[in-house]
């Protein structure tokens, strides 16, 4: 029995399938997200190392260009003689120029030439109301790392200017002594300048982790972490930054990489967080860190978009398998139902089989009987016939028994006769008359045919009929009855009216059958006439025309007492006699009735007022009349036969 699933009926192992399959996308995109993640992270990581070198390489150059020309300016000119107390203003206004001619030819910011005592004496921008001239910058480290003989370096916000700036020194000797220093100061924005990327944020900052140098302004002079009070407190000691607040970078977040790599999260001016990768680098030669800052959303992007790319893969390839697994199920379901059918055709086929078996047994058995049952109908039907032919027989015998007397009678007088002429003739002979006695010998003769006459009707009504229907000349048939029955019809002195038409009329019939009917509608009117005061004999015969069939109606009329009406129909019965026991068998009316049937006709009786015989009507009385198919055998091309 196939278990039909109810419409409640939850399907928990497809469930099951879906959020596996959902739990395996979900996997898929984790991982393919983490993997591209860090993949590109190393990526930009590599890219950014490099991009940090060059940046580096870039930097350290300008420096050292900028280094030298300090060096370069000292060796060049003789600055010691502007350092002298006697030193006309003429001269240090030349110099001014001179250094301003340098300080034009070599691109950086500011030359100045400073004394023993950190007073500015000379310096390139003496035009300027903000001049440096007559300005102490002894407390400046790089004053005080020349005045010791060393090359001095420094970064800082310019104390007139505020802006952010690198200072080169070298020391002005006379002799051995260290008498002055000159300075070279570089702005940091024309370093910045050409640092603008738009792939990235490039920070420098000092050993306090404070952003000196940046491509975005908002973070300039912000630190890298947050600093201590006491920190910050020297920082500020030290008028490196004029004392600016230095506040920390709004770093939400920070993760550690590699040890030159930092994944960042800051908080934006917006308000908004951004992610950024940072790598970075010293530069022991300035006492720089140099950070190199990435944007992190293109890798954000790239990591969703290819993790997206392997989850829609796997619901592809999730997609294929489904297409394939339901294909695969429908052809087994398929299959299955093509056995199912197969199995109910083959079933419905068996119980078919079974059936017609069953009803063919029905059939058969039905069959069995009903052959049975014609077999016994045949054997009745033979048994019938055969008593209808004995009947008829006796039928026939019955009416030969009516024809004996009058038979008996018609070759008694002939033979009555004959001995009469025979023994005139012996008489005759004796007596020497040849001729009286050729005479009764002729008599003898004729009579002699006339019997042959008598026996042979006698012969042709025991004759058998034949099977086929032909062409009968209803006038040759009604003679040889009247011819039978002449002896009788002239005893009981009946007048006879043949009524036929001019033309010989055929009907198709068996001769032998039809005349057997006139000879017995003769035989009762005879009887019918014995004890009439007029008898009167028609047979009468013509044809009646009727859509379907031509007819030819054969009548025989008598004037006896006629037929009482509620006998009408039953006169025709079997056995129905109206005679004396021992006259009649009352065969004759129910035989003819049967040969009329099978010669595909019809006999009926009726009662007449009268016909008319010689212009005078006759009494009423019985009239049969017998309907056979007319023939017109004149228009076939074979005509009647028969004997
Ligand atoms: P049967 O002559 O042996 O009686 P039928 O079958 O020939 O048998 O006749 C049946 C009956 O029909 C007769 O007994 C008679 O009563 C009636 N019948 C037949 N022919 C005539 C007739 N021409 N006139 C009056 N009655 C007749």
């Amino acid at each position: 029995m196939n278990q039909v699933s109810r419409p409640t009926d939850i399907p928990w192992e497809r469930l099951g399938g879906l959020v596996g399959f959902i739990c395996v996308v979900a996997f898929v995109f984790w991982q393919s997200a983490q993997w591209t993640w860090k993949q590109e992270l190393e990526r930009l990581e590599q890219q950014t190392q490099n991009e940090l070198q060059l940046h580096m390489t870039a930097l350290r150059g300008k420096l050292e260009k900028h280094e030298y020309l300090a060096q370069l300016l000292t060796t060049k000119e003789d600055l010691s003689l502007y350092l002298r107390p006697d030193t006309s203003s003429d001269d240090l206004q030349q110099l001014n120029l001179t250094l301003d001619s340098y300080r034009v030819i070599s691109g950086v910011s500011d030359i100045y030439l400073m004394d023993a005592d950190g007073w500015t004496v000379s310096a390139s921008n003496w035009w300027r109301p903000d001049s440096f001239i007559g300005q102490n910058f002894s407390f400046r480290p790089y004053f005080q790392m020349a005045m010791a003989g060393e090359k001095g370096r420094f970064f800082g916000l310019g104390t007139t200017s505020g802006a952010r700036g690198y200072y080169f020194s070298y020391p002005v000797y006379i002799a051995d002594q260290v008498v002055g220093t000159l300075v070279v100061k570089i702005e940091i924005h024309a370093i910045e300048e050409p640092w603008r990327d738009p792939r990235g944020e490039l920070l420098v900052t000092d050993a306090d982790g404070v952003v000196f140098i940046s491509s975005r302004p908002e973070w300039r002079l912000s630190t890298l972490t947050a600093l201590s009070e006491t920190e910050l407190d020297a920082i500020s000691d030290s008028l490196r930054y004029a004392g600016r607040v230095l506040r920390p970078l709004p770093i939400t977040e920070r993760q550690q990489l590699t040890p030159q790599a930092q994944r960042l999260t800051i908080r934006m001016r917006n308000e908004q967080t951004q992610e950024y990768l940072m790598l970075s680098q010293s530069m022991p030669e300035a006492d720089w860190d140099v950070h190199m800052i990435k944007n992190l959303d293109q890798v954000r992007v790239q990591a969703i978009q290819v993790s997206l790319l392997a989850a829609a893969g796997v619901i592809l390839l999730g997609l294929i398998w489904l297409y394939f697994h339901q294909r695969r199920r429908g052809q087994a379901e398929k299959v299955a139902w093509q056995a199912e059918a197969h199995r109910a055709l083959q079933q419905a086929h068996d119980e078919l089989e079974s059936r017609v078996a069953a009803r063919t047994a029905d059939l058969s058995a039905s069959n069995q009987r009903l052959l049975q049952e014609i077999q016994q109908h045949e054997q009745t039907e033979s048994a019938l016939r055969k008593t209808q032919r004995e009947l008829i027989q006796t039928a026939k015998l019955a009416v030969l028994g009516q024809l004996s007397a009058s038979i008996n009678h018609e070759l008694n007088q002939p033979l009555a006769a004959l001995r009469s002429y025979a023994e005139n003739a012996r008489t005759f002979i004796a007596r020497n008359k040849p001729e009286t006695a050729d005479s009764n010998l002729e008599q003898i003769l004729q009579l002699t045919e006339r019997m042959a006459e008598i026996s042979a009707q006698l012969k042709m009504f025991s004759r058998k009929s034949g099977e086929q229907l032909v062409p009968v000349s209803v006038q040759a048939a009604a003679e040889y009855a009247m011819r039978l029955y002449a002896g009788p019809l002239a005893q009981q002195n009946v007048r006879v009216l043949l009524d036929f038409p001019e033309e010989e009329v055929f009907v198709l019939a068996d001769m032998v059958r039809l005349e057997q009917v006139l000879v017995n509608l003769l035989s009762n009117a005879l009887h019918a006439l014995k004890s009439t005061p007029q008898p009167c004999l028609r047979i009468h015969a013509y044809y009646e025309h009727q859509p379907e069939k031509d007819w030819v109606v054969i009548q025989v009329w008598d004037t006896g007492p006629g037929i009482p009406s509620h006998q009408l129909d039953e006169i025709f019965d079997p056995f129905f006699t109206s005679k004396e026991p021992g006259q009649g068998l009352g065969l004759g009316l129910s035989i003819s009735s049967r040969i009329a049937t099978e010669l595909n006709g019809e006999l009926r009786a009726a009662n007449h007022s009268g016909f008319i015989l010689d212009a005078k009507m006759t009494p009423p009385g019985a009239v049969f009349s017998l309907y056979l198919p007319a023939s017109y055998p004149d228009k076939c091309e074979s005509g009647p036969s028969y004997e």
